[in-house]
């Protein structure tokens, strides 16, 4: 059985259970309108894949280049509120991704973009020190519930292939890896690495139809000298391994030098490249160097490349950066890379608040959607300290949920907006228990509601334990609205009568 036959019964072959009730995905075309194609009980995109197996390239931008609009880019366009027309030409453009790897059948499409709603990115994953599928499907459930758009895999440790496989086929929302984590994985020094066994890898992750691949391409031979001033060096793993072996052979990167070879993988499973910044800042002082915008630079010429081949790209970016200088982050990138979308690790817009990271770099991720950034990287309060376990990652998606959100009020996205006004009436109607089903985390805000008001009566009290009855203020107002009730429509009947 191939990794994305599923039988009747809702199981795939590796044997775990995929209950579509489990997931239950909140962002804005969620709530307003509740989309149904989310919530429909079984979804499969075998019908829309089977007449593309066997074509040479078979990539969204490929067929959005040919006129053509997929099943993905309606799916799409429905859960963006934009025509279907439109979606095609930005994927033409390479303004849009849908990373939607042919393999990866229980997928729903999602679309990443300037012009599409601000996502959000959870990574999930073991480590050398622990290692357990069940763990990591818990923490893509509830990364997925609580709204991720995407989930990347970043196992290092044991069973590498069975917990990719089993996420693929669990999740919903494209998945991403970083294949040198695995390849580096088969070596006894980070040395030891081949391109052949490189691309081996590269090509095994997409035949499990993983949607998208983080590769250091960029990180070139002649910008390690760059480095050599910063505070905190090399910080991407994978940035600083093809760096030691650049270093240790003298050669430039292998990645860089068969891009074509990349290319070819990826237009026959329509697998997205994430040109990964291996060389981004890991501080405030080594943010904006010369060594950051070289390798930028050299993205934007391999976007070039891999869309004269109809290959879908994003490019991600930095990572640690003062706040000020975050939306000049976006619009060079933007500059740079000829549109194509950012995905943003943050950034961090401090240093100083390990155990809090989620939000230090919350803030930074959302003047960063504001600007223009398309996927916002989360990052957990575990971030920099250790392995984030599931409820770090709870409050990882949701601070970067909060970013998205946020930023999509500020661009003005379609419906955006009516989300915060419905749950803004419903509090100020003391409608509590619709305040917390419309609340990005509904079983917070009860339990928090709950801690001190937790008897059934206190769900329609005109007032919490925050302020008390005395001096709740949307109490006394109704004592304004009495006042404004009697005194507006006689203002208005005399100026009728004038
Ligand atoms: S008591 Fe204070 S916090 Fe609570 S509902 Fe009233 S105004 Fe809001």
């Amino acid at each position: 059985m191939s990794c994305c036959e599923h039988d009747s019964n809702g199981h795939n072959g590796n044997g775990h259970h995929h209950d579509e009730h489990d997931i239950h995905h909140y962002d804005t075309n969620e709530v307003f309108p509740r989309q149904s194609l989310w919530h429909k009980e079984v979804f499969s995109r075998e019908a829309w894949v089977a007449p593309r197996r066997g074509q040479k390239n078979v990539s969204q931008m490929h067929y959005a280049r040919k006129g053509l609009i997929t099943e993905e880019m309606k799916f799409v366009a429905e859960r963006e509120q934009l025509t279907p027309e439109f979606v095609r030409s930005e994927i033409a453009s390479g303004r849009m991704i849908i990373p939607a790897n042919i393999n990866h059948i229980s997928l729903r499409p999602t679309g990443i973009g300037i012009n599409t709603k601000c996502k959000i990115n959870a990574n999930i994953g073991n480590s050398a020190v622990t290692s357990n599928v069940a763990k990591e499907l818990d923490k893509l459930k509830r990364a997925v519930k609580f709204g991720a758009d995407t989930c990347m895999d970043l196992s290092t440790g044991g069973s590498i292939n069975e917990i990719r496989q089993a996420i693929v086929d669990a999740s919903p929302v494209p998945i991403g890896t970083v294949p040198i984590y695995q390849a580096v994985q088969k070596v006894a020094k980070p040395e030891d690495l081949t391109a052949d066994l490189l691309f081996e890898v590269i090509e095994y992750q997409a035949k499990q139809g993983v949607d998208y691949v983080t590769v250091h391409c960029g990180v070139l031979l002649q910008h390690l000298p760059l480095t050599a001033k910063r505070i905190t060096g090399i910080v991407s793993r994978g940035g600083s391994i093809h760096a030691a072996w650049m270093a240790v052979h003298h050669k430039q990167n292998p990645l860089y030098e068969q891009f074509d070879r990349l290319l070819e993988i990826c237009k026959r499973y329509d697998l997205t490249l994430s040109l990964g910044d291996g060389l981004r800042p890991g501080c405030l002082a080594d943010a904006n160097d010369e060594a950051q915008f070289a390798e930028l630079k050299t993205l934007g010429e391999l976007t070039l490349r891999a869309w004269e081949q109809d290959v879908q790209v994003m490019i991600e970016g930095p990572g640690h950066v003062p706040f000020h200088l975050v939306a000049y982050n976006v619009e060079r990138q933007i500059k740079e890379c000829h549109g194509a979308p950012f995905y943003v690790l943050g950034p961090l817009v401090t240093d100083v608040a390990p155990g809090y990271d989620h939000i230090t770099s919350a803030i930074g991720a959302t003047a960063a959607g504001t600007a223009g950034a398309a996927l916002l990287c989360y990052v957990t309060p575990k971030e920099h300290l250790g392995l984030p376990n599931e409820d770090d990652v709870h409050q990882g998606v949701i601070a970067y949920k909060i970013a998205a959100h946020a930023s999509d009020v500020a661009r003005n996205r379609p419906g955006a907006r009516d989300w915060d006004d419905e749950l803004s009436r419903a509090r100020y109607a003391f409608d509590w228990k619709k305040q917390f089903a419309l609340a990005m985390d509904p079983e917070t805000a009860q339990a928090m509601h709950d801690e001190t008001l937790p008897a059934e009566y206190f769900k329609s009290a005109e007032f919490c334990s925050m302020c008390g009855p005395k001096f709740c203020s949307m109490h006394l107002n109704r004592v304004v609205e009495q006042y404004n009730a009697e005194n507006a429509p006689k203002e208005t009947l005399t100026t009728t009568a004038k």
